[in-house]
């Protein structure tokens, strides 16, 4: 029988330990494991290749993203390097240029240096990835929602394209999770997340995911995974799972809110402009519907008056003023120096991430203190 994804999210692969029946799924805190005798083995044998309790994250992420395989790596930027050991020097990639920072900066400064190339398109403009297809092209890498300006990019269209080239689709879906969207049920060959942000929830761990659609890029990314061994740890493969067990509440809850104060955002005399694809007047707000379930729970939005940026960011109590995103805990963060401080002024200039934009990571709060808190703050 299928279960829904709320289900699925409870019970991720029926991990329930066959030893002592333990409904917690045990944290394997073994760096080994013995073998009875010559050429015999539990099946694990050291725990970069293997280990109990991450298999249960993984099987569970590859189970609600719908995917062949999935692989946990010690934080998103280690799953992301991983996967462009895919790729050989001479390849080219196009890409979202609204993208996480550290990812531009792993892409120009770390993988341009091994012989990749990338050019970076508003990926919204579907015309900005056909014409950036060149002979040497073997992936396009998708943010959508795009971070941290929120626009949205047609999975639909872009993964048609892609099929056409023989060229693979990689999504960051970090933004909205398997629970609002699923981009290999789309037809996209892989799936990357920073598993610190929604999957996790908690604002406490660090992790990567990468989800496949195909058992021989599986074979692949469990190879380099293990070569590279930037793998996530028991302990926190335990917290990951132990995260995921509430992610649709939780998700609910911060879209529920996020929708809100969106709202008051864009009611407000300050705010120039409001960034949240669950607004109507939103450029992307049909197509989102057409890909995913879900808005999410990400608000980006420019104040009219670059000082009132840094009243504000002292000034919040209950909102943490803080880089990340996806916990529990409301979280506000300033992309120019922060999350997007990588990337190159002219093409932040270009995005508008400039010196009036602030990122806002809904939590689960009571709806009406994190507007008071903003209130207060706006009027500092
Ligand atoms: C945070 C983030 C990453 C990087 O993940 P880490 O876990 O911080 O290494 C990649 N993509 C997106 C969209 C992110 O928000």
């Amino acid at each position: 029988m299928a279960y829904s994804i709320e289900t699925r999210v409870v019970h991720g692969n029926r991990n329930y330990d066959s030893y002592t029946g333990a409904i917690s799924f045990p944290i394997y805190q073994t760096a080994t494991f013995r073998h009875p005798g010559p050429g015999e083995s539990s099946g694990y044998d050291y725990s970069r290749s293997e280990n109990p309790t991450r298999e249960v994250v993984e099987k569970t992420l590859a189970n609600l993203e719908s995917g062949t395989s999935a692989y946990a790596f010690s934080s998103g930027m280690a799953a992301i390097a991983t996967v462009l050991e895919l790729f050989a020097p001479g390849d080219h990639l196009v890409v979202s240029d609204d993208l996480y920072g550290g990812t531009y900066r792993l892409f120009q400064e770390v993988s341009r240096r091994h012989g990749l190339s990338f050019s970076f398109v508003d990926s919204s403009v579907l015309n900005n990835v056909l014409t950036s297809i060149q002979t040497n092209t073997r992936a396009f890498f998708i943010e959508t929602p795009s971070n941290p300006m929120m626009k949205i990019s047609d999975l639909h269209a872009i993964i048609a394209a892609a099929r056409n080239h023989r060229i693979k689709t990689i999504i960051d879906n970090t933004f909205l999770t398997p629970y609002y969207q699923r981009p290999l049920e789309l037809g996209a060959d892989i799936v990357v997340h920073s598993g610190t942000k929604f999957l996790g929830g908690h604002n406490d761990t660090l992790a990567g995911f990468v989800v496949v659609n195909d058992e021989k890029t599986g074979e692949r990314i469990k190879f380099l995974q293990m070569s590279i061994g930037a793998t996530l740890a028991p302990l926190d493969s335990w917290l990951i799972m132990r995260g995921l067990k509430t992610l649709s509440v939780r998700l609910e809850r911060q879209q529920h809110n996020a929708r809100l104060i969106a709202e008051w955002l864009q009611r407000h005399q300050q705010v120039e402009k409001v960034y949240y694809a669950g607004l109507p007047d939103h450029p992307g707000h049909n197509l989102i519907q057409k890909q995913s379930s879900g808005f999410g729970a990400m608000i980006s939005f420019s104040v009219k008056d670059a000082t009132l940026v840094e009243r504000i960011l002292k000034s919040v109590q209950l909102i943490a003023f803080a880089e990340s995103l996806g916990g529990v805990e409301s979280l506000i963060t300033y992309p120019m120096t922060q999350t997007h401080a990588a990337v190159p002024k002219e093409i932040r200039d270009r995005l508008g991430v400039n010196e009036r934009l602030l990122r806002l990571s809904v939590g689960i709060e009571e709806v009406e203190d994190i507007i008071a808190d903003l209130e207060q703050a706006f009027n500092k």
